[in-house]
């Protein structure tokens, strides 16, 4: 199996030759195909298995072929750490660099004004952690009207570190028709019940 038989843009398989992937992992096998048909996730994979590229270039591939529009962001990546939310800001930028998609980094301790004036500009691809991206919110800088799709990512970690609520508050905040993408090392059943009040009929991806 190859990128090119995902169903990757040219745009995008430049852009993973250029980091130098040869061949897709397990999970970008198995969830590329599926995230492009549009379906909503629930994979059981760790870090290091690549799950970060096999949420992030379909994303890149669905949100680049909508018509442009006013930039209301159109997907949103919540992750527990800022550690992890900037990994995947960089995996972004690296696979989105023959794109258009501009993207804003929401975390805690960094400046509220950058944050702001880059929501300000428009942006389409929101990554965060739950604090800050309420924090926003509450301060009026975030519209979230739009987003199409959802990513949540390490959800076991953010149940471990308390951030449910928070997430269960944004995730309310989103319109109901909508693509998600759920991900998580393991699967308690505090894990499954979220699994199933925010995915629709999910394509379950194990690795
Ligand atoms: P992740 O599980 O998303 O944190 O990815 C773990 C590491 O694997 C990252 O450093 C990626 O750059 C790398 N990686 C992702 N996909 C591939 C691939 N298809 N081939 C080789 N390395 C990859």
């Amino acid at each position: 199996m190859t990128f090119e038989d995902l169903g990757l843009s040219p745009e995008v398989l430049k852009a993973v030759e250029e980091v130098g992937y040869t061949t897709p992992t397990p999970i970008q096998e198995k969830a590329i195909p599926v995230v492009l048909m549009g379906r909503d996730v629930l994979g059981c994979a760790q870090t290091g298995t690549g799950k970060t590229a096999g949420f992030t270039l379909p994303m890149i591939d669905i949100l680049s072929s909508g018509r442009a529009r006013a930039r209301m962001p159109r997907s949103l990546i919540i992750a527990p750490t800022r550690e992890l939310a900037a990994q995947v800001s960089e995996n972004f930028e690296l696979y989105g660099k023959y794109g258009k998609l501009s993207m804003a980094l929401l975390i805690g301790g960094s400046s509220f004004v950058e944050q702001e004036q880059k929501l300000d500009r428009g942006v389409d691809v929101l990554i965060a952690t739950p604090g800050r991206l309420i924090d926003l919110f509450e301060r009026g800088k975030i519209l979230l009207a739009d987003v199409k799709i959802l990513v949540i990512d390490e959800a076991d970690r953010m149940l471990d570190m308390g951030f449910m609520p928070d997430v269960e508050r944004i995730v309310g905040l989103l319109p109901k028709i909508r693509q998600t993408l759920f991900f998580s090392a393991t699967m308690p059943p505090e894990i499954r019940r979220l699994a199933d009040a925010f995915l629709m009929n999910p394509k379950a991806i194990s690795v």
